[in-house]
């Protein structure tokens, strides 16, 4: 069994109910067990253009999938909730990021691990503090409460909502 955290975000078409569906679809993987999910943070789109702000979570899994196999089935809950491939970091009905899978380091053209982006992201570092240990998370890095403390502030905030309710 391995430990996946993935992040989730949308903003379009109902971000929270994307976000909650999406959850739904995790839970229901084969082979796949939920068991944290973090509270759901605003944040603001960082991709081109003018975007609505998103939200954003991240969610643990236990799960057999294997790294690949999981993204795969991350991509299928993308399209079946709409996604639509455009302009890069351009709005989306829902992207779910593979951040972490155990301490696997892998730098392939479909995936790279831990995701390459992730440390300094303040709406993925934030709720993955809430499910994690903060301490060595990440392979290399420092330690997750150090990134938080180095992240940039770009405006975050906590929206009181959960996942699971
Ligand atoms: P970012 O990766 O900066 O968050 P994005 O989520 O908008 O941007 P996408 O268009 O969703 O990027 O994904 C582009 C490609 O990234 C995918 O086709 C996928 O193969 C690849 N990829 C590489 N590593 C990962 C990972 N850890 N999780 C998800 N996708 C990944
Ligand atoms: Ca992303
Ligand atoms: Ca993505």
């Amino acid at each position: 069994m391995s430990r996946a955290y993935i992040g989730l975000g949308s903003n379009l078409d109902n971000p929270l109910a994307q976000l909650r569906h999406a959850t739904a679809a995790l839970a229901n993987l084969a082979v796949t067990t939920l068991v944290a999910t973090s509270g759901i943070y605003r944040s603001r789109a960082l991709g081109p253009g003018e975007q609505p702000d998103y939200l954003n979570a991240v969610v643990a899994l236990d799960t057999t999938l294997d790294p690949l196999a999981l993204l795969r089935a991350l991509q299928a809950i993308e399209q079946a909730q709409g996604r639509v491939r455009g302009e890069r970091w351009g709005a989306r009905t829902l992207d779910l990021d593979l951040l972490l899978y155990d301490d696997v380091v892998l730098d392939s053209t479909e995936l790279t691990l831990p995701h390459p982006r992730m440390a300094e992201r303040d709406f993925v570092l934030y709720p993955l503090a809430e499910i994690s240990d903060t301490r060595n998370l990440l392979p290399g890095a420092p330690d997750l409460a150090t990134l938080i403390e180095r992240c940039a502030d770009n405006g975050l905030s906590h929206t009181g909502w959960q996942l699971g309710q």
